[in-house]
């Protein structure tokens, strides 16, 4: 950062810094008369890390980047041009300025240190008026780039909790989920079912009908069991071609309920509608297993997964308790 001289030098027009926009020009050019201009190479930053003090820009460009940390893309880039000014919130609060600014091009800046900053605030109302519009709009730029990071972070923890073929939760929600879902059930003395779901002869399906047929019958499959829940229930992509539904204030008799109903589903959900080949309709097993008082989400799982066996061997195609 290089001085070049006083503004009173630069002969730059005040009326055309939107800092002083509507407030005495007269005024305004003798209290900036003798103020620092500063000139910045392109690509340097503005070392100014310990005090407060207000930047204008006279010629050239810079850069504010907000929040950032080096070398990631993280941070916010908002380009500062000719007139404005960057710096103001650190003379309001007197805190060091954190964001990394930097000159896009050769930059020429007029410096306003905190004090004079101060006077030109308490004697002219238009300076104020101005000072509070910008701040204004720089909280409305931070709470929106909040917001759009907010939603962000939530889609891809969204993402990260879904299976992404069928759109079902996955084993990582699974693993989060389940013991919270038990310690509830186990506190509140509600009892919690849960159902494991596995299609039948899926390798021969496949084998017949190839890997993205299978594929497309796996998601059908998926929003069959998806569809036939309670919105308090939970439809999970256990692995492979193997699904879940857990049951949160359902008893053994409703589960089994649940079960026979989905199973049924199942076996008459047309897989493919828009296909002339009509395609063979899909079957499930289903295990249906309640949460013991004494038990945790392993043996849940447990006690789920012997059940499915035992449809197995009933012959597939139904439910077992
Ligand atoms: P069973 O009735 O005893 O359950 O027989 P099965 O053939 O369904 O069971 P097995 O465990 O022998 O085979 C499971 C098949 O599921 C094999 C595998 O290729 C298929 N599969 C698992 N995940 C996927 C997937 O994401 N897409 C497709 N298309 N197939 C899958
Ligand atoms: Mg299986
Ligand atoms: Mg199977």
């Amino acid at each position: 950062m290089k001085h070049i001289g006083t503004f009173r030098d630069a002969g730059f027009p005040v009326d055309e810094l939107e800092l002083f926009r509507g407030a005495d020009m007269a005024a305004a050019a003798a209290a900036l008369a003798d103020c620092e201009v500063v000139q910045l190479n392109a690509g340097e930053a503005i070392e100014d890390t310990v005090r407060a003090r207000l930047y204008i820009v006279l010629s050239g460009m810079l850069e504010v980047e907000t929040d950032g940390h080096a070398g990631t893309s993280d941070g916010h880039i908002t380009r500062i041009l000719h007139g404005e000014s960057v710096g103001e919130q650190s003379v309001l609060d007197d805190a060091a300025n954190l964001d990394a600014v930097r000159a896009v091009e050769d930059t020429r800046l007029l410096v306003i240190e905190s004090k004079l900053a101060w006077q030109l605030i308490d004697h002219s109302n238009a300076v104020a008026r101005n000072l509070l519009r910008l701040l204004s709009f720089r909280i409305r730029a931070a709470n929106a780039l909040l917001r759009r990071r907010q939603k962000l972070g939530e889609f891809y923890r969204q993402l990260s909790l879904n299976d992404t073929l069928t759109g079902l939760y996955n084993r990582t929600w699974l693993a989060d989920m389940l013991p919270k879902l038990v310690a509830r059930a186990r506190n509140q003395g509600s009892p919690l079912a849960l159902l494991m779901v596995d299609l039948d002869n899926f390798k021969k399906f496949n084998d017949t009908h190839g890997h993205l047929i299978g594929d497309a019958a796996l998601c059908a499959a998926a929003n069959v069991i998806r569809d036939g829940l309670r919105p308090s229930d939970f439809a999970v992509r256990y692995g492979g071609e193997e699904l879940m539904a857990v049951l949160p204030e359902t008893t053994a008799e409703l589960a089994q309920m649940v079960a026979e109903r989905l199973c049924k589903q199942m076996r008459e959900a047309v897989l493919f509608p828009d296909m002339r080949v009509p395609m063979p309709h899909l079957t499930a097993c289903f295990g249906v297993a309640v949460l013991d008082p004494n038990g945790d989400e392993t043996s849940l799982i447990d006690a789920a997964d012997a059940a499915l066996y035992r449809a197995k061997e009933a012959g597939r195609n139904c439910v077992s308790l």
